[in-house]
């Protein structure tokens, strides 16, 4: 396959280049590179990069919609109306299927440019079981949030990897009292903590506390936005090289990551800015190297072709995961596209038949 004709991130920024790419990897990075019987994408006018990668999603949630009726002032008050509005759609949830929860979930994420996503909440195990090459979460420990999951957050600490958990989120007064609670652990805790969210440093002197106590940040734009009106002031967080950015599940009113992408820059990140945050800083962050070189020689051929950077669009033109179409508005089309999700269906069933065999088998001995 080669994509031809768009500009490829480098070491030296975004330059005029064909990506060619042979067994899942990158074989050239050249003008006129392509030879004769590869695939030919058309890619003009488009940028090339590495895949994108998303650094808060719930993939168990991936199936459901937006649900709310916002504004709210903060998380409680949207869990509480969740559960008092929609207790049966809830409850059914829980007999959803792994695979379609995570099939829908990161065929959105697929549809943003993003090969990697970390996922915040039970059932990792399942889905790493399901989609290995897409989730990389098992070295992280997580609690939902101290209002609904105090308890996980002290099992979570007791540990000794990084701890990820939804905090101060929302715009009141509650919301900011939980900034004085993790900003008052102890330094060997504040450095194991991902606080997502955390939208109540909303103002300069807010997120210098949280800068001063080295707290990194996961915002999620459009969610929050959505939900509360808020957002932590991103720039701050950015410019201490605390901030990732993700996505969040659409039932908490995130889009598609493209569209957190294009709210942060609005919000004031450059576009290099956004290129450290996704490639570098969300990368390192789920166990991934550093991905802000762009594309090389050699490397794995995750990529996205996306029509600008900062990304206008709420879809990439095309992601490859190891080469392989997840998602595409280009020649290659939806077809090839959807190859890839059958076959990770297919996938999963024999995945999840073998394991129940082996439960199975371990259950009668
Ligand atoms: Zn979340």
């Amino acid at each position: 396959m080669c994509l031809v004709g768009g500009r490829v991130l480098g070491r030296a920024g975004f330059e005029r280049a064909d990506v060619r790419i042979e067994r899942g990897r990158v074989s050239s990075i050249a003008l006129d590179a392509e030879r004769r019987g590869d695939v030919r994408v058309p890619v003009e006018g488009a940028l090339v990069l590495p895949g994108l990668v998303n650094a808060h999603d719930h993939l168990d949630l991936g199936h459901l919609p937006r649900l709310g009726t916002p504004p709210y002032p903060d998380l409680r008050a949207w869990g509480e109306s969740l559960h008092d509005t929609w207790p049966r759609l809830l409850r059914s949830t829980r007999r959803i299927s792994t695979a379609v929860a995570a099939a829908a979930a990161l065929e959105r994420n697929a549809r943003a440019g993003v090969t990697h996503v970390l996922h915040h909440g039970a059932r990792a195990a399942s889905f790493h079981l399901v989609a290995p090459a897409l989730c990389t979460v098992e070295h992280a420990a997580w609690a939902h949030s101290l209002d609904f999951d105090a308890e996980g957050l002290r099992r979570a600490m007791r540990g000794v990897g990084e701890v990820f958990v939804h905090a101060a989120e929302g715009d009141s007064d509650r919301a900011r009292r939980e900034l004085d609670v993790y900003c008052d652990r102890k330094e060997e805790e504040r450095r194991r903590l991902v606080l997502i969210h955390a939208c109540a440093a909303g103002t300069r002197e807010e997120a210098t506390r949280l800068v001063e106590a080295g707290l990194r940040v996961i915002a999620c734009p459009a969610s929050t936005r959505f939900l509360y009106g808020a957002t932590a002031d991103l720039p701050a967080l950015a410019n201490a090289g605390l901030l990732g950015l993700g996505s969040d599940a659409p039932v908490s009113g995130g889009t598609t990551f493209l569209e957190d992408l294009r709210l942060a820059h609005a919000l004031g990140l450059s576009a290099e800015v956004l290129l450290d945050v996704v490639l570098d800083f969300n990368a390192r962050l789920v166990g991934l190297r550093s991905r802000r070189d762009g594309l090389r020689v050699g490397m794995k051929a995750h990529v996205a072709v996306v029509d600008a950077w900062p990304p206008h669009e709420a879809s990439a033109r095309l992601t490859l995961l190891g080469g392989r179409p997840t998602w595409s508005r280009t020649s290659l089309g939806r077809t090839r596209a959807s190859a890839f999700w059958s076959e990770l269906g297919h996938v999963a069933r024999q995945r999840t038949a073998a394991e129940a065999q082996r439960q199975g088998a371990l259950a009668s001995d």
